[in-house]
């Protein structure tokens, strides 16, 4: 992109961001789900980050709410009220406390639970109640002092005669949104979309006896200059809180260090599906006020706290073009390209549309607003169009009658629903086999993903998955090639080498044959010692093997019947890479044992740790319990390792970890 389209996407972000705030926020009515909102506003911040230079001043990264437009009487906070940061999964979080980390030495977290309501705060003099307000736009908010009086929870006397300002969450709860809903359909009015909303509108009428029959409710979580009460902390003041007579969410954890709090996700998430108020996330703040001012704020946030959000499971976005793409088997698979957007934790652009079939049937359209989700937890998938928000003009998918690589024809396989390129060298086919014998599950060259394969082969060093082998010769070449540093390429190449002492069923897998995934290879590699013999292999050897049918053994002794494939493993052979079974992966020796990973391990990373255990047929789990069979720490173990003496589970290091492997 250009620094054009860069300011015009900005643009484009930015307007419609405070759109969707003017919706939110003033109208109490958003058009769009908070996922979709969310992930265009992570865009809008990277971009601005990347681009200072560009951003605009009406940026909605700036401000917190809205602009207010109310008929409601304003106030002016005396201490602003402001909003939180977001993030999405346990990676961003650790990066939350990395940043904490380098400012201060000793602090702990509190995890509270995210109520999904509407900010408030609410004054009292001489323990007396006196003024109630919305957050507004962060510096100015409405009066609303005669609305919170109609909420029972409350209190409008505390239990001492203190000055104090409080600040909390205002919300209704899901059955009393039910209940409202059934009325408002009997009465013909529309429904309330979700708690927040009807909170919402209920909180900033301007007649109050509308907002008592709404029954809301509040949980009260900050207190404005704590000091003034002798309280340093935020357990301290949530105790506090209650004593004075406020409702304070009973779901919060002290937590010693961010891993502690990772691991209180999945039961924060479980929780709240038991729970009569709707909850978007968990809040986590640095326990200790004295630290606050040294860890800072921005505009808009305070760099002390963070929220951490549910991940949604089905997200709507733009869908922004369907690409086709040709596979290692020469199948012409529709991908959507869409906006990107969150989903169970990770950003998505991309996602699979199946076939043609799948994409008439729904009437997927390009420029429609498709949902997505994660099917399986891994391969994102479209599920459906929201027609609602379909705009005029846009046009039904049509299969090309040419593979989009190499302009052949494709046609449909037997099954009638897939297409194919008919080209044995196409391109595109080429390209995906060479990523498909790279890939984690394959021969795992770790840093030759699939941007740099494609870079390879445009450029012509990689024509066939071989290549790989020869791109040592090329090392000078390969430096003057964008994005690619020394360091860089001595990884790559020491990967490559490693390979060569994969297990033969990874080969086996790398190659691609039509229908045989990772199992088969592994029954193949556990039946013929090296890839000359299996080379070798009859239809009639091969249909003996266990779960082997007919277009199993007929796809192995076509593959090794072609000229093609004959050369490419000769090549294979000659470029030192000729794994045989004895290091075959089909090690289960882990198999039924659990571990727990905490800490920094010496030399290795998680995700090495967690697929040496995986390969072997062990399971890795992210909090320590009666079941766990070992505990491996690393440096600044934290709370796990305190449990796994206390349930007296094995604890082990990295040296004795690569013992057992
Ligand atoms: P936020 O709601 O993400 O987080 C800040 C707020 O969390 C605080 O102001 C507070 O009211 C609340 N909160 C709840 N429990 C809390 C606790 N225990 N401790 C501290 N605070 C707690 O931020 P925001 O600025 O109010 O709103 C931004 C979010 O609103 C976006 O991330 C998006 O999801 C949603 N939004 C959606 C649209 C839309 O069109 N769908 C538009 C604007 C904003």
């Amino acid at each position: 992109m250009n620094e054009q389209n860069i300011q015009e996407r900005i643009n484009y972000l930015v307007n419609i961001l405070n759109q969707y705030n003017y919706e939110y926020y003033i109208l109490d009515n958003p058009t769009v789900d908070d996922s979709e909102y969310d992930s265009l506003i992570k865009e809008l911040e990277n971009l601005e980050n990347k681009y200072p230079h560009l951003v605009r001043n009406d940026s909605p990264t700036k401000k917190v709410g809205a602009f207010l437009k109310t008929d409601l009487e304003t106030i002016t906070h005396e201490h602003p009220m402001m909003s939180l940061g977001d993030v999405f999964n346990s990676e961003e979080l650790r990066e939350f406390d990395d940043k904490i980390s380098k400012v201060v030495d000793k602090y702990t977290y509190v995890v509270e639970l995210k109520i999904d309501g509407i900010a408030s705060t609410a004054h009292y003099e001489n323990g007396l109640f006196t003024l109630g307000a919305t957050r507004g736009n962060g510096t100015v908010g409405e009066n609303i002092t005669k609305n919170m009086l109609t909420i029972s929870n409350l209190p409008k006397v505390l239990t001492k005669h203190v000055n104090i300002e409080v600040r909390g969450e205002v919300y209704m709860k899901k059955s009393v949104l039910e209940e409202i809903n059934a009325q408002r359909k009997k009465d013909n009015l529309a429904l309330f979309a979700n708690c927040r909303n009807a909170a919402g509108g209920s909180l900033r009428q301007l007649d109050p006896a509308i907002t008592k029959k709404r029954n809301l409710n509040q949980f009260s979580y900050t207190i404005v200059n704590p000091e003034n009460y002798g309280i340093t902390s935020q357990m301290a003041a949530l105790e506090y809180l209650k004593e004075l007579g406020f409702s304070v969410n009973p779901y919060h954890k002290h937590c010693q260090n961010i891993e502690e709090v990772i691991a209180t996700i999945d039961y924060y998430d479980k929780l709240r599906k038991t729970l009569d108020y709707a909850t978007d996330g968990i809040v986590i703040k640095v326990n200790e006020f004295a630290l606050y001012d040294l860890i800072g704020y921005t505009v808009k946030v305070p760099k002390w706290a963070i929220a951490y959000k549910f991940p949604a499971e089905i997200v709507t976005t733009r869908l922004k073009d369907i690409v086709l793409t040709v596979g290692r088997t020469g199948k012409i698979i529709p991908n959507a390209i869409l906006d990107p957007v969150y989903i169970a934790g990770t950003l998505v652009s991309r996602a699979t549309l199946n076939n043609e079939d799948f994409i008439t049937s729904r009437d997927i359209r390009i420029g429609d607003f498709v949902r997505v989700r994660k099917a399986g937890e891994i391969i994102p998938e479209v599920v459906d169009v929201d027609l609602t928000r379909r705009k005029e003009g846009l046009i039904p998918f049509k299969m090309p009658a040419v593979c989009p690589k190499c302009g052949m024809p494709i046609k449909k396989d037997n099954s009638d629903v897939l297409y194919y390129c008919t080209n044995p060298d196409c391109g595109g086919r080429i390209l995906e086999g060479i990523i498909h014998f790279a890939s984690r599950q394959a021969m795992d060259i770790e840093g030759l993903g699939d941007k740099q394969i494609e870079q390879l082969y445009q450029m012509g060093y990689l024509t066939d998955a071989s290549d790989i082998y020869l791109l040592k010769n090329y090392e000078n070449e390969l430096l003057t090639l964008d994005r690619y540093g020394k360091k860089k390429i001595d990884n790559i190449l020491f990967a490559i080498e490693k390979s060569k002492n994969n297990p033969l069923d990874k080969f086996i897998f790398g190659l691609g044959i039509r229908f045989i995934g990772a199992k088969a290879a592994k029954t193949l590699a556990k039946h013929y010692s090296s890839i000359s013999m299996l080379k070798d292999a009859t239809y009639e050897q091969l249909l003996q093997l266990e779960d082997f049918g007919e277009v199993m053994a007929r796809s192995i002794v076509d593959y090794f019947a072609k000229d093609l494939n004959k050369v490419l493993i000769d090549k294979f052979i000659s470029y030192g890479v000729n794994p045989t079974s004895q290091n075959t992966s089909d090690n289960q020796k882990f198999s039924g044992l659990t571990f727990v990973l905490t800490g920094t391990l010496p030399s290795m990373s998680r995700d090495e740790a967690t697929s040496l255990i995986e390969e072997r047929g062990g399971k890795t789990s992210s909090s320590v319990s009666k079941k766990t069979s070992y505990v491996l720490v690393g440096t600044d173990a934290g709370s796990k390792l305190t449990k796994a003496h206390e349930l007296g589970i094995k604890i082990i290091d990295e040296e004795e970890f690569k013992n057992m492997l």
